[in-house]
């Protein structure tokens, strides 16, 4: 099966997924989407109440702006993988249960990661972060580069987050400010450079969302 078949075949059980409670009130889980290769993967927390009804990442007021922040970074979505910790709304958009998290990831991003294979992952808010951070602060850590295992992780504030909090804007600027350069220091580091393999076209925003 090729990278691109199995993103399909993930993409196309996590629609139909019944693995933990987040199923029962999910209208569309959200699987994700970007290039089968991408050098960038952004990882939310998992879909609010717009992402629930188109299931699509990212296509609310923080989705808004994060596509400003990536066209600040010189990116466009077309140019990177978004993602969610869990793929399900959780109800009321609750923070999701431990073992959802545990569930979701071991059976679906771990092998999203794997098949990706970006260079960078950037974690959107705490949830994310603790992933790959367990017990950092946030707001200690924030735009900081730091290898773990074959790549690069950085974690940087959820932009719903610097929404609600205003005095988070600045920051959250910034550390997407910085990508371009982190990027090209990844690149050095791990002495990869992986052009998208299967660029989204720029009229076909829908790529992954199969359904
Ligand atoms: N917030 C997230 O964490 N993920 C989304 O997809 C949308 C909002």
């Amino acid at each position: 099966m090729s990278d691109e078949e199995e993103l399909v075949r993930l993409a196309k059980q996590i629609v139909v997924c019944t693995k933990c409670d987040l199923h029962r009130s999910r209208k569309k889980a959200v699987p994700g989407e970007g290039p089968t290769h991408t050098e960038i993967m952004f990882i939310g927390e998992g879909p609010g109440f717009h992402e629930n009804e188109q299931g699509r990442p990212f296509v609310g007021a923080a989705g808004k702006f994060l596509d400003q922040l990536l066209e600040q970074a010189g990116v466009t979505r077309a140019d990177v993988w978004i993602t969610n910790v869990v793929k399900c709304r959780p109800p009321g958009n609750r923070d999701p249960l431990p073992d959802e998290v545990e569930t979701c990831t071991s059976n679906y991003l771990q092998h999203q990661i794997r098949i990706v294979d970006p260079s960078i992952i950037v974690t959107l808010g705490r949830f994310s972060m603790g992933l790959f951070f367990k017990g950092a602060k946030i707001s200690q850590i924030h735009g900081q580069m730091r290898k773990v295992g074959d790549r690069f992780v950085i974690a940087m504030f959820h932009p719903a987050a610097a929404l609600h909090q205003i005095s988070l804007k600045p920051a959250i600027m910034a550390d997407f400010a910085k990508l371009p350069e982190l990027l090209k220091e990844a690149r050095a580091e791990l002495g990869k450079f992986t052009p998208n393999k299967q660029k989204i076209k720029e009229d076909d925003p829908k790529q992954m969302n199969l359904f």
